[in-house]
């Protein structure tokens, strides 16, 4: 531990951001990493108590080594601080930007401060990292023979066939959609985090010997059974991509879309492509939802001038401080305010949409609903309460139900694939020999396959420990 009296010296700093009126004015990122001796004094905030809750169960999932990097940063061995962190995780300028930090909730100064700057000090690790030149290709000095196709190049997929690449095998990403990064490419908002961070670690991976084909959909463009018959071992990484639909009269309009085609579109402008995007300029924007997704629709219609923009959600409003069903450790239930929040939009809670209305020629025109309330564990209509609101655009964010059922997944289940009762890929999660095993033979599963939808940390996680399955499987196949 630096600074036995850091946690009372200094108060909790946040990241710097451009003003919400300038950074709407393009999709750059608008947070700046720590200056050396901010990070220092919040490196110096860190207890080192004795059981870190910041990682194991209640905290960061990748077990990042947070009491550590924190002391190496207060210290200002930087470098050290780099090698720490990148024995955990293989993106921290991914959680960096755009985890919840978990940890920090179960940061043990946070029961009477605000807590130590975990996720801001992850980030200004690996910005200098890469700043300084330290990241680079760890290429395996053995090769195993043994080859891997990894389907699906977001988080999980990234994550495995890095650790396995390293490991010494021959590893081969394949990715449907034309770029690599899934959801980190074409979810989230260049705002949120710039495409060059995937595209340099892309490089970093293909320096260490990863081949990644893109354009090629599993399933359709080639064979399951070719996949199976070319290669040692087979991860699914390939996300869950089916959206929670709306089904109430006029969802057929023009106007009413997921938030995957608005964000997917934007996304793919902004990195430069030809193509016509679902503009929100001009109009008034509905979002439902008020997860992730959501946000990043509000960030994104900000951005393009809409008129209006209403982000409404179907659970009361959570409280504003923790909720007592969450108590520390745990992640707590309570009112979020994201930075695309900051940037402008009226929220609403419990609220039931009820349909949506358009015109003569198909377009929609307003949506429809009413206030709702719990009463014995159910959400009902609260009389009075009925609305219509002009909508130009609705934008349904609810979340993901389950992976896409096409070539790929149904060829696999034909085969005899089990899925869990959600239909999510079933596996274990775990480090115990078999977590992550399919009922196929050497096929396996991670990240929002297996789990459902979640969060890139998560994606990360379950990527690692699921490459060291694939490799306990490989490397007892060439002992035997
Ligand atoms: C809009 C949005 C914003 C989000 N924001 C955050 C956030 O701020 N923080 C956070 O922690 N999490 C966030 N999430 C969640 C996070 O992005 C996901 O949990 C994470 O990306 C899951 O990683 P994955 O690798 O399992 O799957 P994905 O990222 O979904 O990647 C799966 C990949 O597999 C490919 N694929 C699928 N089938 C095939 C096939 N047959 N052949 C070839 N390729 C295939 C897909 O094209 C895709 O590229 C967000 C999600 C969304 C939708
Ligand atoms: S990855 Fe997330 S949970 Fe882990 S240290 Fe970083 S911000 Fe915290």
């Amino acid at each position: 531990m630096g600074k036995p009296t850091g946690f009372l010296e200094f108060k909790k700093e946040y990241l710097q951001k451009i003003a919400p009126n300038e950074r709407i004015k393009n999709y750059k990122e608008f947070e700046k990493s720590f200056p050396d001796d901010t990070a220092k004094q919040q490196g110096a905030r860190c207890m080192d108590c004795g059981i870190p809750f910041c990682h194991g169960d209640t905290g960061c999932p990748v077990d990042n080594l947070i009491p550590e990097f924190n002391d190496f940063v207060f210290k200002g061995r930087w470098k050290e601080a780099w090698e720490n962190l990148s024995k955990t995780n293989n993106f921290p300028e991914f959680t960096g930007r755009l985890c919840p930090a978990p940890c920090e909730s179960a940061c043990t100064l946070g029961i009477i401060e605000p807590p130590v700057s975990i996720k801001a000090i992850e980030r200004t690790i690996v910005d200098r990292a890469w700043d300084e030149g330290w990241v680079i290709p760890e290429p395996a000095s053995k090769k195993s023979g043994k080859k891997i196709a990894v389907i699906g190049s977001g988080p999980a997929g990234l994550a495995c066939g890095q650790q396995l690449a390293r490991a010494g095998h021959s590893v081969t990403i394949f990715e449907k959609n034309d770029r690599i990064g899934g959801l980190l490419r074409y979810g989230i908002p260049d705002f949120k985090m710039e495409k060059r961070h995937i595209d340099r670690r892309m490089k970093q991976m293909e320096a260490e010997g990863v081949i990644f084909k893109t354009n090629v959909n599993v399933g359709k463009d080639i064979s399951t059974k070719q996949l199976q018959a070319d290669f040692d071992a087979i991860v699914l990484a390939c996300g869950s991509e089916v959206p929670r639909d709306l089904p109430l009269p006029g969802r057929e309009l023009k106007g009413v879309h997921f938030a995957m085609e608005f964000l997917g579109k934007n996304n793919k402008y902004v990195a430069g492509d030809q193509l016509e995007i679902i503009s929100a300029k001009d109009k008034h924007v509905i979002v439902i939802g008020g997860g992730d997704t959501g946000s990043d629709c509000v960030g994104t219609s900000n951005r393009h001038g809409a008129k209006s923009i209403t982000q409404i959600e179907l659970f009361p409003e959570p409280p504003k401080e923790r909720d007592s069903s969450t108590p520390w450790p745990l992640y707590p239930k309570m009112y979020r305010t994201s930075t695309s929040h900051e940037e402008g939009v009226n929220r609403k809670w419990a609220i039931s949409t009820l349909g949506f209305k358009g015109n003569e020629k198909g377009e929609l025109t307003s949506i429809y609903g009413t206030e709702v309330k719990e009463e014995n564990g159910k959400l009902v209509p609260v009389p009075g309460t009925e609305f219509e609101w002009p909508a130009d655009l609705v934008l349904l964010a609810m979340g993901f139900v389950n992976p896409i059922r096409d070539g790929l997944l149904e060829d696999l289940i034909q085969e005899g694939m089990e899925l869990d009762p959600r239909g999510n890929v079933k596996a274990s999660f775990g480090t115990k020999p078999g977590s992550f095993a399919t009922s196929l033979p050497k096929v396996y599963a991670c990240g929002d396959v297996r789990r459902g939808q979640s969060l890139i940390v998560w994606a990360i996680s379950e990527g690692r420990k699921c490459a060291e399955q694939v490799h306990q499987f490989l490397t007892q196949e060439v002992e035997v």
